[in-house]
């Protein structure tokens, strides 16, 4: 079975009990939740029953502690983890509007995350990896860009294939070099999984379909557009598929784009056709906002299997 890495940040997550405008009152708060996007994607592979490892740092405190033994307990390779000692592992404080936004308090940069580097054991992961994705929001310093690109040529170089989501927010492509690091990275990979506006993050089209042809034709194989509720798109330039969304109750999206990224990426390179890839994210993106927590949103492969057998889609 192929084995999926990946680079990125591991945090603990923990929300405000009732929606509202940010942090600046005292707050009920419940948490922490292991999190991290690329934590999440990892850990939902690892639960698929697929090899895979994660690339990151934590502090030496109960967050990373709880992140690691989650990841670990499910099956994820956390040997190219690092501890570091006057480090503290990231944190995000969430709290939502009423109106469905989010509003966020992170501590990513400046944490542990900020400390994750080229180590033996990264190397040595990433020489047992056949494919390495690489998440938008682990972008958050040169120097992890430049570990993530490293990453890239490593596995590239041993005939392995790349996933890129680019969950990035449009402030973020200010930043220093941030603009030429994505088209690096898009330019080089194999799925690209951007969720909704994101499929014209790097492109001029304003239509949907010439934005998709214009990252086919950097050498793409796959974009897979996710849609939220309204469901998920594949394209490779010779075959389209659409997947609605199942029917549920959202409790907490958050996580949802990395549980079905995780789920398409492991059925692709499990060789399986694209809708039946398609349908499996949609359930496992589905699952994930039954419940509340960024990373209690991951499934096993049998409910994944049931959910998509049993379940009929939503009409959007
Ligand atoms: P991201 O979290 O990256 O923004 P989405 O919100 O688009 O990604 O969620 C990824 C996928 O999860 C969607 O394409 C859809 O299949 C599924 N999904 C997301 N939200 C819902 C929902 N409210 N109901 C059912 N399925 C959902």
């Amino acid at each position: 079975m192929k084995k999926i890495v990946a680079v990125g940040e591991i945090v603990v997550e923990i929300m405000a009990t009732e929606p509202g405008d940010g942090f600046r009152e005292p707050l009920s708060l419940i948490g922490p939740y292991p999190s991290g996007a690329p934590a999440i994607f990892i850990d939902q592979v690892a639960r698929l029953g697929q090899p895979c490892g994660l690339i990151s740092c934590v502090g030496p405190d109960d967050f990373g502690h709880l992140n690691m033994e989650r990841l670990r307990a499910d099956g994820a390779d956390v040997s190219a983890v690092t501890v570091a000692p006057e480090g503290v592992t990231g944190s995000a404080f969430v709290r939502y509007r009423s109106d469905g936004e989010r509003d966020f308090v992170f501590n990513i940069k400046h944490s542990a995350c900020g400390r994750i580097t080229r180590s033996t054991e990264g190397d040595r992961l990433l020489d047992s990896a056949d494919h390495l994705h690489v998440m938008g929001s682990s972008l958050f310093s040169e120097s992890i860009v430049a570990l993530i690109r490293h990453a890239m040529d490593r596995v590239k170089a041993r005939g392995g294939t790349v996933s890129f989501d680019p969950n990035v927010r449009k402030e973020m492509l200010t930043l220093s070099g941030m603009r030429a690091a994505l088209e690096t990275i898009l330019g080089e990979s194999d799925v690209f999984l951007p969720s909704g506006p994101e499929l014209f993050l790097l492109s001029t089209a304003t239509e949907e379909e010439d934005a998709i042809a214009e990252i086919l034709d950097l050498g793409v194989t796959a974009v897979v557009l996710k849609r939220g509720a309204d469901g998920a798109s594949y394209y490779d330039g010779e075959s389209t598929v659409h997947h609605p969304a199942f029917a549920v109750t959202e409790v907490d999206p958050t996580g949802a784009g990395d549980c079905f990224g995780a789920t398409f990426v492991t059925a692709w390179l499990r060789g399986l056709a694209p809708a039946r890839a398609l349908r499996l994210a949609a359930a496992a993106g589905a699952l994930a906002v039954t419940r509340k927590g960024p990373m209690e949103g991951t499934s096993t492969e049998h409910d994944i299997e049931t959910f998509a057998a049993r379940r009929h889609v939503a009409v959007t």
